[in-house]
């Protein structure tokens, strides 16, 4: 009886915890503080960015933050429209270019992401990159690294865990913290997201560009391009989950959705989805309802 009535607990505990991911609308569990993760999570950011070479190509660096920057203003402005602004309340965009050949990026709790030089090989628009920066930050947004702690806390502690999110025990969370972003103020920062996370990251992510004013065709020119270039790596943004094939297929099937759901975002005609120059011009986003550049 006693254990029936501490599962009890434990479950009522769990669904009283929960939070809504913004856009894909799906509960996910929330044992742990905005504050709490920031705390934890913002000393190991800000020494691998002390510590990393930041990129001296002042032209992709700059890329990188325009379009960054855009897409996270694309962001609040979506969920402030939709009373949701709460969600990213304590956070402070950071979108840096660091000097590494490794095809990848990765984001940080609180909006700090971080893009390597490699990965620019790929990208060969504002479009392109939005592809990457959009991803990034649908995983800040959607709080997986919270979600990723509070899992690990619920394994860990289990029956235990009730104090602990009352008390918010900090030792704890610095000991899963220190699990989840396991820095060793090297490269390799983070675990890969799970498969889940990643596929949400792309749902959001081209949801998140295309309220931006990108192209989200460019999703599968992208991501065709970075399969052609994975070979074994198991990098962030190329950890194999999902599948590249079913990444591709996902994408295939949500990029049609997503045009016809904010259709009034999307590019004038003039930008092509493989375009090099044209992507800075997508500067009006409600004049254009047209859904041109269809391609099925
Ligand atoms: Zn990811």
């Amino acid at each position: 009886m006693k254990k029936i009535l501490l599962l009890l607990t434990v479950v009522a505990t769990m669904l009283s915890s929960c939070n809504k991911v913004p856009i894909s609308g799906r509960n996910q569990l929330n044992l742990v503080s905005d504050s709490e993760v920031l705390q934890a999570s913002l000393a190991s950011y800000k020494e691998f960015i002390s510590k990393a070479p930041i990129s001296t190509q002042a032209v992709q660096s700059e890329q990188v933050t325009r379009v960054g920057r855009k897409i996270a203003a694309a962001t609040e402005a979506y969920l402030n429209a939709n009373g949701l602004s709460d969600q990213v309340k304590n956070f402070a965009w950071e979108f840096n270019l660091v000097r590494d050949a490794q095809i990848n990026a990765f984001c940080m709790p609180g909006g700090k992401i971080v893009v390597y030089e490699g990965i620019m090989n790929l990208v060969s628009s504002d479009d392109e990159l939005a592809v990457v920066l959009g991803h990034e930050v649908a995983h800040a947004v959607a709080k997986h690294s919270n979600e990723r702690m509070s899992q690990q806390k619920a394994l860990e502690y289990g029956g235990a865990i009730l104090g602990s999110i009352i008390k918010g025990q900090s030792q704890q969370t610095q000991s899963i913290a220190a699990q989840v972003f396991g820095l060793g103020a090297n490269y390799g920062v983070m675990l890969p997201f799970s498969r889940k996370h990643e596929t949400e990251a792309d749902d959001m992510g081209l949801v998140l560009m295309t309220m931006a004013g990108y192209n989200p065709d460019c999703a599968l020119t992208f991501w065709q391009k970075m399969s052609a270039n994975s070979g074994n790596n198991k990098l962030e943004i190329l950890s194999t989950h999902p599948s590249d094939a079913s990444r591709i297929a996902n994408l295939q099937k949500k990029i049609p959705q997503v045009k016809q759901q904010f259709a009034a975002y999307l590019p004038k005609p003039a930008t092509t989805p493989t375009g090099t120059k044209s992507s800075t011009k997508n500067t009006s986003k409600k004049s254009s309802t047209k859904k041109t550049g269809k391609k099925k």
